[in-house]
């Protein structure tokens, strides 16, 4: 744990706190090189004119005593004593510790979709290589040079919100639908007992949906149409064979429930990038955190339904696609605070 010497060398006095449905993500910066005795997910590096920056980003399922636990081992909280000056608290749960972390620094609350604003503002500004990239089989990084707008984000947390971005200022959320990661996670638990993500995650890795769901090349539709491939695998019947086979492996169930959550989102997704006349479809939230799996039913399902559209548009995708924003908070707030060193 740091002292108070070492902690105003090395870490910011800021914390952006994410509370959704599910999840907290906190975000917070180091200054260059400084090593933590904690682990998180992913780091962002900043570099300024004076000073460099790293951004950590950890998620942890919503719990109090978690939250305060990581903030004492990070070092903001030294023996009951907080060193944060601000917290940026976004997200749908941001109401839900207001009382008790007002005691550890002064609250500053932002709505979750001007957060989400804030983080593409900052992706859009630095231009930062490997940030955005498409995915089919493998990733493929897109050095995007002009401005990502306008675009589409597809949100997919506990549930999925769109919206509709036409410039770094203006967007609107245009629409959305219940069936998100909170969706995959419960139906995974009914049907295997299981609660852990990274499990299931895994197990989505070994799965197959052959056995459980009724493919194209499998239905007999009595015509042929002339755009129709007979040997399409994508799915027609969700879950179509359970009947006939009760006694299925829990990896195939849960491979399937990826594929009924991507595709349902994904055919959402198209729809509203056709209606919109705009293009480019970014998805992010932690349901996806650039899971190979998931990345690959999404883009084989965009795909699928623009090519039945007789268009060829793709999905794109983010780095720290479940920190957006909570980055957008935070690097609100550190730009508030070095003005106010100066
Ligand atoms: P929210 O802000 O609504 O909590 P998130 O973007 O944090 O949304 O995404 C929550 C979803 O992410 C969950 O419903 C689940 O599908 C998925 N998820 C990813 N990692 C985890 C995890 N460690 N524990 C639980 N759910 C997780």
């Amino acid at each position: 744990m740091q002292n108070n010497a070492s902690f105003s060398q090395n870490l910011i006095p800021i914390v952006c706190l994410d509370i959704g449905g599910t999840l907290t993500k906190l975000t917070f910066a180091t200054k260059k090189g400084f090593i933590l005795n904690c682990e998180t997910i992913e780091e962002l590096k900043i570099i300024t004119e004076n000073e460099d920056y790293e951004i950590h980003f950890t998620s942890h399922p919503n719990s109090l005593d978690v939250l305060i636990q990581k903030l004492e081992q990070i070092g903001f909280i030294d023996d009951g004593k907080s060193n944060i000056q601000n917290f940026y608290i976004t997200g749908g749960g941001s109401f839900k510790y207001y009382d008790q972390i007002q005691n550890y620094g002064n609250i500053i609350r932002i709505n979750e979709f001007d957060a989400l604003k804030f983080g593409f503002k900052l992706l859009d500004s630095i231009k930062y290589k490997n940030t955005y990239f498409t995915f089919n089989n493998d990733i493929e990084n897109l050095q995007l040079t002009a401005s990502i707008y306008p675009f589409i984000l597809v949100n997919i947390g506990s549930g999925v919100s769109i919206l509709k971005f036409d410039n770094e200022d203006q967007f609107a959320r245009i629409s959305g639908t219940s069936l998100g990661g909170g969706m995959f996670l419960g139906l995974s638990h009914l049907f295997t007992g299981i609660n852990d993500f990274d499990e299931l995650l895994r197990m989505t890795k070994q799965g197959s949906n052959a056995a459980t769901d009724l493919l194209m090349n499998e239905v007999h539709l009595g015509f042929q149409s002339p755009s129709r491939n007979k040997n399409e695998k994508h799915v027609a019947v969700s879950m179509g064979k359970l009947k006939q086979n009760p006694n299925i492996n829990q990896s195939d169930i849960v491979k399937s429930l990826l594929y009924m959550t991507t595709y349902n989102i994904s055919q959402i997704a198209f729809l509203h990038s056709k209606l919109h006349n705009i293009e480019r479809v970014f998805f992010s939230g932690h349901f996806i955190r650039n899971h190979e799996e998931t990345l690959q039913c999404i883009n084989e399902a965009f795909s699928y339904f623009s090519k039945l559209d007789q268009q060829n548009r793709h999905p794109y995708f983010i780095k720290h696609d479940g920190f957006i924003g909570s980055l957008g908070s935070f690097w609100n707030g550190i730009q508030k605070f070095m003005q106010n060193k100066q």
